[in-house]
C-alpha cells in the first residue's frame, strides 16, 4: 500500500509509493557534465567574466588575473538588475515592481573536474566561507529581504557550465517556499515555545531510521516527507538561524559533512546531477520600516538554518505540477540505508585551518 506521509514543517503532503522498490541502479540519471568547450571560468580566463566583487586569493595576486581559489564574479546573465529602486506599481489588480536584485556566481575552485565529493576540508571550507561573505555584504543592501545560495550540477539541473560553481541571489521579496518554512516555524514556536527543527532532530537521531550520518556539529537527515528520491538535508545541531553565525569549528565540520555526504550520493547513485540550496534566516536588516506580513520578530528562537540536497532522478509531471503533491519512489527509510552502505574512502586531510 503507498503510504501518504506530511512534512512536519511546512503543509505538504507526498506519496511515497514504495513498493515501485526502486533502487539505486534503477535510476540512469543523465550524464552530470554538460559537455566540453571554451570555459569563461578556468584559470587564465578571467577576462572573460564580469569583473570580480570578491576572491580569495594568494601572495597578493592582482584581482581579475590567475592565483585566486575562490572567485565571486556577477552574473554574465544575470536575472536581476544590481541597480535602481523597487518601484512598486498597481497595474489594476495585479501586482509589479522592478526586477532589483543581486545574482553572483561563485567559482569555487581554478580546477575545472573538481567535484564536492573528493575535495579537501580547505577547498570547501574557503567555498563555505565565501558563501558567508557574500551573504554578509549582500545583506547590508536593506533593498534585498533574502538571499538564497544554491549549487546546480549537471545539466539535468540546471548547470549551463560545468567548471563547479555556485549561484547567489539576492532579491527584494522572501520566497515562497522560505516564507512556509518561517511561518511554520513561527506558529510552532508560538505554540509550544520549541523550534521545530530542533524537534525534528530530537526524534530523528533518537529514531534512527533517517539519520544518513551525525557529527558533533551536523546531522545529514532523509525528510520523512521527502519528496524526491534521496533527497536529505543537512541541519547543524546546535540551534542557529543564521548560517553566517557559524563558528570557524562548525565551519569546518560542514565542510566535512558536505563533502561526506556528497561523496555517498555520487558513489550511490553515480554521479547524477544534482540541485543544494541553503535556506538560511531572511535578511534582518531590511526588516526596519513599516509593519508588513514577511516579517518574523522570533527568528532567532524559531528559525534554524539547514542545506537541502536534491539529487535529480526523476521528472516533475503533470500530477506535481497541478496538485503540488510529489510522488516519491524510494522510501527515505530505504534512501538512508543505501546511503548509510556506500563504501567510500575518507581521506585524510591533515591541515585543517580556516580561512578566515
Ligand atoms: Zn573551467
Ligand atoms: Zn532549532
Ligand atoms: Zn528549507
Amino acid at each position: 500500500m503507498p503510504e501518504l506521509r506530511k512534512d512536519p514543517i511546512v503543509d505538504r503532503w507526498v506519496i511515497i509509493a514504495k513498493e515501485r522498490g526502486q533502487r539505486p541502479h534503477d535510476f540512469k540519471p543523465e550524464p552530470a557534465s554538460p559537455g566540453s568547450g571554451f570555459c569563461p571560468f578556468c584559470s587564465g580566463h578571467e577576462g572573460k567574466t564580469p569583473a570580480e566583487v570578491w576572491a580569495i586569493r594568494e601572495n597578493g595576486s592582482a584581482p581579475n588575473s590567475e592565483g585566486w581559489q575562490v572567485r565571486v564574479v556577477p552574473n554574465k546573465f544575470p536575472a536581476l538588475a544590481i541597480e535602481g529602486g523597487l518601484d512598486r506599481q498597481g497595474l489594476g489588480m495585479f501586482d509589479m515592481m522592478n526586477g532589483v536584485g543581486a545574482h553572483e556566481v561563485i567559482v569555487e575552485t581554478p580546477n575545472h573536474d573538481w567535484k564536492v565529493g573528493d575535495a579537501t576540508e580547505e577547498e570547501l571550507s574557503k567555498v563555505l566561507w565565501a558563501y558567508r561573505e557574500r551573504l554578509l555584504d549582500l545583506q547590508k543592501d536593506l533593498r534585498f529581504r533574502y538571499c538564497l545560495v544554491f549549487r546546480n550540477y549537471g545539466q539535468a539541473a540546471g548547470a549551463s557550465l560545468a567548471h563547479p560553481h555556485s549561484q547567489l541571489i539576492a532579491i527584494a521579496i522572501t520566497p515562497k517556499r522560505v516564507k512556509e518554512e518561517l511561518n511554520a516555524a513561527r506558529d510552532w514556536y508560538l505554540e509550544k515555545e520549541r523550534c521545530i527543527f530542533c524537534d525534528v532532530l530530537r526524534q530523528e537521531l533518537a529514531m534512527r531510521d533517517r539519520v544518513v550520518l551525525e557529527n558533533d556539529h551536523f546531522a545529514v537527515l532523509s525528510p520523512f516527507a521527502s519528496r524526491f528520491p534521496f533527497e536529505v538535508n543537512i541541519l547543524p545541531k546546535r540551534h542557529s538561524h543564521d548560517f553566517t553565525t557559524m563558528t570557524d569549528q562548525e565551519s569546518v565540520s560542514l565542510a566535512r559533512t558536505l563533502r561526506e555526504t556528497m561523496k555517498r550520493i555520487e558513489v550511490t547513485l553515480q554521479d547524477p546531477p544534482y540541485n543544494y540550496v541553503l535556506h538560511t534566516a531572511p535578511n534582518a536588516g531590511a526588516t526596519a520600516g513599516p509593519p508588513r506580513a514577511d516579517r518574523w520578530t522570533t527568528l532567532e528562537c524559531d528559525f534554524h538554518w539547514h542545506i537541502e540536497i536534491v539529487p535529480r532522478l526523476t521528472k516533475i509531471a503533470g500530477f506535481e505540477w497541478g496538485t503540488g503533491f510529489y510522488i516519491n519512489p524510494v522510501a527515505p527509510e530505504q534512501s538512508t540505508r543505501f546511503l548509510q552502505e556506500a563504501i567510500i574512502v575518507e581521506e585524510e586531510t591533515p591541515t585543517l585551518s580556516h580561512p578566515r
